[in-house]
């Protein structure tokens, strides 16, 4: 342990570094509360011996300012006085001090004092460091509970969080926000005649084929069900939207996942829904932020009755039938 002593009689100093060097601690020598505080500044301390009576700043002070240099760590403060006063214990311990020794101080005593506060010192530290690690646990768990197992994309919980997000931003700064739910063809035929492993590496291509077409950082694709997707694109229009859809059915060509028996193409297809916030009213601070997946959902149920294997944006129309 390092320790600093904090003491303006040269003789006590002396003695009680002779018993801390002899219990194999370093011991730091300060003579009055300045000094000790910019050591303070500079580097950290397992126990500190605080003198009470010292020039200048008293030890109380000098505690007290010492526990708001470091407000996040504790280390251990051992006040020695020549005074005997309760009331001086008090006052120590609301300082910020954990214990009082009058002086003189036998040896015997100061050895076991030092060794009882390693030992919470040594707790304190081992707590702090468990602390830290479950802190990066949870910070990991909640990135987990965020991403679909199968596919690796976030899942419907991380879709939901950012989607809150991307919305509240579209209303402050009254950017455009395009909701695209993408629906793959024909998928329960492809269990069916291929099996449901195969329909798993499936999911897994469309997933991330579909993935790599989202150029922009805060572009999302999200497993919203079992073979459905949903795409958000922050401060994209309909003409962006529509950029990344035509990216999506090429780049889904061109990975070319067979699937003889769909009567939609002989390799797997997906039907899209889109939907822009530009196409709402002007004062639609009032609309649900769900009113945009479901007009996107509106869009692909259309799609899916127009043969499939398409991309339709949203029209109005679809709400009056
Ligand atoms: P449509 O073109 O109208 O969308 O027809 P579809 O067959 O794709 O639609 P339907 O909703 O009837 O079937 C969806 C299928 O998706 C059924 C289900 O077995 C399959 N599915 C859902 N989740 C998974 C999964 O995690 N793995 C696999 N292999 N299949 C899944
Ligand atoms: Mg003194
Ligand atoms: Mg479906
Ligand atoms: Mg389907």
């Amino acid at each position: 342990m390092k320790v600093l002593v904090v003491e303006d009689n040269k003789t006590v100093s002396m003695i009680a570094s002779r018993i801390i060097n002899s219990m194999g601690h370093e011991a730091i020598l300060a003579t009055d509360g300045e000094q000790a505080l910019a050591l303070f500044k500079g580097d950290r301390y397992d126990l500190v011996l605080m003198d009470v009576e010292l020039p200048g700043l008293d030890g109380f002070e000098t505690t007290r300012r010492i526990r708001q240099l470091a407000p996040d760590s504790w280390f251990p403060i051992i006040f020695i006085s020549g005074n005997t006063e309760d009331t001086y214990l008090a006052t120590g311990i609301e300082a910020g001090g954990d214990d009082y020794l009058s002086k003189p101080v036998k040896p015997v005593v100061l050895k076991a004092k030092i060794n009882a506060m390693a030992r919470i010192a040594q707790m304190q530290e081992q707590l702090s460091a468990t602390n830290k690690n479950l802190e990066v646990a949870n910070e990991e768990l909640q990135r987990l509970s965020c991403l679909d197992g199968l596919t690796s994309v976030v899942n419907r919980r991380g879709f939901d969080k950012q989607f809150k997000v991307e919305w509240g931003r579209c209303l402050r700064e009254s950017t455009p926000l395009s909701v695209m739910m993408i629906d793959i063809d024909q998928f329960k035929g492809f269990n069916d005649n291929y099996g449901h492993l195969a329909g798993d590496d499936c999911l897994r291509i469309v997933a991330q084929t579909l993935g790599n077409q989202l150029l922009r950082p805060g572009d999302l694709i999200a497993r919203y069900g079992g073979e459905e997707f949903a795409v958000l694109l922050p401060l994209t229009d309909l003409k962006g939207a529509q950029d990344v859809v035509d990216n999506m059915f090429d780049a889904l060509n061109k990975a070319n996942v067979p699937y003889p028996d769909s009567t939609v193409c002989d390799r797997v297809t997906i039907s899209i829904g889109v939907f822009c916030t530009t196409q709402l009213a002007l004062d639609f601070d009032k609309t649900d932020k769900l009113m945009l997946v479901q007009h996107a959902d509106e869009a692909l149920y259309v799609a899916k009755h127009s043969g499939r294997n398409q991309a339709v944006i949203y029209s109005d129309e679809f709400s009056k039938g």
